[in-house]
């Protein structure tokens, strides 16, 4: 760990796509950068990751998550962007005033602007009430990702993966890597919430969708030796000797909970403009911690994007964020949109549209001022409208 300064220009936190491509783009304008990250390497989650496909965006070419992680540091660091690993931000007081610890213990920063890209994580087994005894061998993908690709391990031959979303395909394909062949992956819905295309490789793998299906008990004493799985009547005993919980991303906000920055329920992440902004107009917040999830490239141009408003920002170049409106979308079928708040555009908007999350599978027209919009869509689908102007009332009327 390099020391860390008493004040710096902007300071980063999470060392994901987000951060790594903001500390980049920050560096590469001559400011004082300066990125924390909690783990003792850099990188965030790709760099658990062994699988491609990472980098077509970034790089021109696909490459595997720990590889894309390297060339990200390798690309902050060229332009001057300065790493402090095992280093934990415990605090985000008013103005950039950034507590954190580190076996140095605690230490003060005050940054003119600080970047949140703390990213998300998968839902543990806690929360979603499965039943039976509490054994080894359940884990989440990025926990098995990181026993296989960094410490080598194989922890079980035959697990079972619950969920169906891109990243419950990763866990299939990593636990091919460490030679377990998954027996099912566990739908509760009715439909994957991937694409149903994703869904061709585990199948092509020898591991079947099951939906409609959920595990209602996991059996073992000290590690896993079977699971209980029910689809309506029908009630089924399955021996496995593992269970991945995948996906129900979450993002990352216990450090919100220690501030005054305004949180949004639906998404759980900070309030922001379409700078980034959040309500402390010294914090700025880019990728998976602004919504459950997106992909490693639209986060890191996501980081791209909010760095380009801090260096505004620090010209004084944004309008004043006394003067945004909120932006609404009540509708039932909505469960989060981003931005939260519109403030008078002055300089190029980091976050290019509004985005969408929706609770349920809908079609409807959106209409907001003067334009409107037709969506048809599912949860977990990438839904973008253009920015109105100011504030505004997205108002969804449902078409069959
Ligand atoms: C198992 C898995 C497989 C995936 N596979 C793919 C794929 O093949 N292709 C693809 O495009 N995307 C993939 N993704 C998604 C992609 O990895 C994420 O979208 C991307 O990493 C998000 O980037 P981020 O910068 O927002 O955050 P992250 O990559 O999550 O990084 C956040 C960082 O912040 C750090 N941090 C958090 N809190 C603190 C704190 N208080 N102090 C200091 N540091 C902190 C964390 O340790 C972490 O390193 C995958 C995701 C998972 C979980």
């Amino acid at each position: 760990m390099t020391s860390l300064p008493d004040i710096c220009d902007v300071l980063i936190v999470g060392s994901g796509p987000a951060g790594l491509a903001a500390a980049a783009r920050l560096g590469e304008a001559g400011l004082d950068v300066h990125l924390l990250e909690r783990e003792t390497v850099a990188g965030g989650i790709p760099r658990h990751c062994g699988h491609s496909p990472y980098g077509w965006r970034e790089f021109r070419r696909v490459m595997g998550g720990q590889t894309y992680a390297k060339r990200l540091i390798a690309r902050a660091t060229s332009f001057g962007a300065h790493i402090h690993t095992a280093v934990s931000v415990t605090d985000l007081g008013r103005g950039g005033r950034v507590t954190v610890s580190s076996n140095c213990g605690l230490q003060t920063v005050q940054a003119r602007a600080v970047l949140l890209a703390t990213g998300a994580r998968e839902t543990p087994r806690a929360p979603r009430f499965i039943g039976g005894t509490k054994p080894g061998g359940v884990m989440n993908t990025g926990a098995l990702q990181s026993l296989v690709y960094l410490n080598k391990e194989r922890p079980f031959r035959k697990p079972v993966v619950l969920g169906s979303e891109l990243v419950s395909v990763s866990a299939v394909l990593t636990c091919r890597h460490a030679r377990a062949k998954p027996l099912a992956m566990i739908e509760a819905n009715e439909r994957p919430t991937t694409r149903r295309a994703a869904t061709w490789l585990p199948r092509a793998l020898g591991t079947p969708l099951l939906l409609s299906t959920q595990i209602e008990a996991i059996h073992g004493r000290t590690w896993v030796e079977g699971v209980t799985l029910t689809s309506g009547e029908r009630r089924w005993n399955v021996e496995c000797d593992g269970v991945v919980v995948t996906g129900a991303f979450r993002p990352e906000n216990a450090l919100l909970r220690t501030t005054e920055l305004e949180v949004d329920p639906r998404t759980q992440g900070p309030v922001v403009d379409q700078y980034g902004r959040c309500s402390d107009p010294a914090y700025f917040a880019a990728g998976n911690l602004l919504r459950p999830v997106e992909t490693a490239p639209w986060c890191w141009n996501e980081g791209r994007m909010v760095a380009s408003a801090i260096i505004s920002a620090l010209a004084g170049g944004l309008p004043d964020p006394s003067l945004s409106e909120p932006v609404l979308a009540g509708y039932p079928g909505v469960a989060w949109h981003l931005p939260q708040r519109i403030s008078p555009n002055s300089s190029a908007p980091a976050l290019e549209n509004v985005q969408i999350g929706l609770a349920r599978s809908m079609a409807a027209t959106v209409r907001y001022g003067q334009a409107s919009a037709n969506l048809r869509s599912k949860p977990a689908r990438r839904i973008l409208l253009p920015l109105p102007d100011g504030g505004v009332d997205l108002k969804f009327e449902e078409t069959l």
